[in-house]
């Protein structure tokens, strides 16, 4: 009989990591308190696949992204193959402008940026007023990640991974070798192995194991226009706002970062204010209506370096969160971590045949 983990949280960290569990030959269950699993941060995110300036970032938040990168583009291949849903990887390349003349070298640093200027940036971006000088980072793609969680839960489901919506855990009990879950609607599970991957919410479930971090949820509010394709051609970074192409000529546009507690609301004058700041980027954003606006909770933790590892004292136990503004890019590496820690504990000790990614004819 394989081993079970029993995940909680069914965000883009979750996910990830429960379907690389599985791929491992794990038993995997996962437990999330909403009703549609990836709609939380996960799906109210703009999908770039790279940290914001991302020289700023730290050295392990760093190379999560970088190795992230290499997996996605095989990533969305394969979830498209197995679901027939395409999360709609697009290189389109990232546009930083109005930087600072000291942080303009290690922007460049970064690879393949190259600078551009005058006539070179209106070739690359012709729609752009707001600058006359960024640095190009040609690699950069984003993803279109609430079509991409839809594609994940379906693969979770496909290689087996059991996927219960609508499953708060309150409470958690270590009792001998294993962990009891209870949920708010009185349901209980019971495994040996556990990864708390809550999110913005996961500062309770630690203190059931004596973890004092505090996760805490920062709000952004995003819109969206429906433009035609080629308005906007590259993600464009400028002074912490951003707009991200997709391939149907949707723009997004985001983000503000606001510390209100769990509220999710929304606020006309931000939707306003965004769509101002697309104007002002490029004006004939300004002729298209904002179709959406929404709202999401993203993980915020002291040192801005995510904690994924086995609880102390708890061994058994993993934690993936913490994520902040880069879960979506540090996801799949992420869950690489979570399944070599799980690879570390347990050998191939109990492990089923493991699971083949791809279709079987
Ligand atoms: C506006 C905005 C823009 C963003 N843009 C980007 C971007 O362009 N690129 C990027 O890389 N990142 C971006 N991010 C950040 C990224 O979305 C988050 O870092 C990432 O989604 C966090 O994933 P998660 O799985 O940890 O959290 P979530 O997606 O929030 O998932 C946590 C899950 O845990 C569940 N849960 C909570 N409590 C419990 C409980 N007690 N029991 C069971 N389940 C529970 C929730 O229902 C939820 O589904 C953005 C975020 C926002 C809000």
């Amino acid at each position: 009989m394989s081993v079970s983990i029993l995940v909680v949280g069914g965000g883009v960290i979750g996910l990830c990591s429960a379907r690389e569990l599985r791929l491992a030959g794990y038993a995997v269950k996962v437990l999330d308190a909403s009703a549609q699993m990836g709609t939380e941060a996960s799906g109210a995110g703009g999908g770039i696949l790279s940290l914001l300036y991302p020289w700023r970032q730290t050295v392990e938040v760093k190379a999560l992204a970088r190795r992230s990168q290499v997996i996605y583009p095989q990533l969305a291949k394969d979830l498209s193959m197995t679901t027939g849903i395409s999360p709609q990887y697009f290189k389109s390349g990232m546009l930083i402008t109005a930087l600072q003349d000291s942080e303009e070298p290690l922007a460049l640093a970064e690879d393949n940026a190259v600078k551009v200027t005058g006539s070179n940036l209106a070739y690359l971006e012709p729609g752009l007023v707001c600058a006359t000088t960024g640095v190009y980072l040609p690699a950069i793609a984003n993803i279109r990640n609430p079509v991409m969680m839809r594609a994940l839960v379906k693969d979770c489901l496909r290689l087996g991974v059991e996927l219960y919506p609508n499953a708060r855990v309150t409470r958690t009990l270590n009792v001998a070798s294993s962990y009891h879950v209870m949920l708010e609607d009185g349901r209980k599970f019971a495994s040996e192995f556990m990864v708390i991957a809550a999110g913005a919410w996961s500062s309770n479930l630690l203190k059931q194991f004596g973890l004092e971090h505090q996760i805490i949820p920062i709000k952004g509010q995003m819109i969206a226009i429906r433009a035609r394709p080629g308005v906007l051609r590259h993600i464009i970074l400028h002074e912490g706002r951003y707009l991200i192409p997709r391939r149907d000529g949707v723009v997004l546009v985001g983000s503000t970062v606001e510390q209100t507690g769990f509220d999710k609301s929304t606020e006309p004058a931000v939707a306003e204010d965004l769509h101002d700041f697309a104007r002002f980027v490029i004006p004939a954003l300004g002729q298209y209506p904002v179709i959406a606006h929404w709202a999401g909770l993203r993980p915020s933790i002291s040192g801005d370096t995510p904690l994924i590892e086995q609880i102390p004292n708890h061994p058994r136990v993993v934690v993936a969160t913490g994520h902040y503004r880069s879960g979506l890019v540090c996801a799949p590496a992420t869950a690489e971590r979570v399944r070599s820690l799980y690879s570390e504990m347990l050998g191939h000790q109990g492990v089923g045949g493991a699971v083949q990614s791809g279709i079987m004819d």
